[in-house]
């Protein structure tokens, strides 16, 4: 059964890993400044450099080269999302990560984090030519994995839009991860599953699979 997974915020803490590249960087009284421009990551990369280029001074593609590398540095393996894929590949799933991005980046960080072994491969959005939540990424991962895209697959994410609402409008079954949030009001679709984090989420996919055999 396909399981399809976001990359930053579910399986890797791109928060905790951006908040402590901008702390040994710039120091813990600028992290605050920092984390609002940069919105989660939905900020343009290159935007976001010529922000703190402009803010701190330097060179807007130096800056840019730091803060992508210092994303990577900054993340480690995690036990428990290594564990959780474990249990999802011994329950039938495969997990297949999608994610927006740029390849190099986001390549560097499944390997930094050891997840490029615990996972069937990945689609990246620099790579694929399309983002989520254009339905086309999920089919073009659900090929790659070689798996129909079908109403018993998972969409697992943090993004309500482009995860949740991406992997809804693709016909999949979805888990959010929630990270704290409520779930914003007004939309036309809900996850079936909610988790606090991505080990969290995925645990109840894993025994939502289990539960129906
Ligand atoms: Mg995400």
């Amino acid at each position: 059964m396909l399981l399809l997974v976001d990359l930053d915020n579910t399986l890797v803490d791109r928060r905790a890993a951006y908040k402590a590249w901008a702390e040994s960087r710039f120091g813990e009284s600028e992290v605050r400044w920092l984390v609002e421009a940069d919105r989660d990551g939905y900020e343009r990369r290159e935007t976001l450099a010529a922000m703190i280029a402009a803010r701190y001074g330097g060179d807007e593609r130096q800056v840019l080269t730091e803060l992508r590398a210092g994303m990577v540095a900054n993340l480690a393996p995690d036990p428990q999302v290594a564990q959780v894929l474990t249990d999802a590949t011994a329950a039938g799933l495969v997990p297949f990560v999608v994610t927006n991005g740029t390849v190099a980046q986001q390549e560097a960080k499944l390997r930094r984090t050891g997840l490029d072994r615990l996972v069937a491969g990945w689609t990246i959005s620099e790579g694929a030519g399309v983002g989520k939540p254009d339905r086309r990424i999920f089919e073009i991962a659900a090929a790659a994995a070689g798996i129909r895209l079908s109403e018993t697959g998972w969409m697992v994410g943090d993004s309500a839009e482009k995860d949740i609402g991406g992997g809804h409008a693709a016909g999949l079954r979805t888990a959010w991860v929630a990270l704290g949030r409520d779930w914003p009001p007004g939309l036309a679709y809900r996850p079936e599953i909610t988790g606090r984090t991505g080990v969290a989420a995925l645990r109840a996919v894993i025994q939502d699979t289990v539960g129906r055999e």
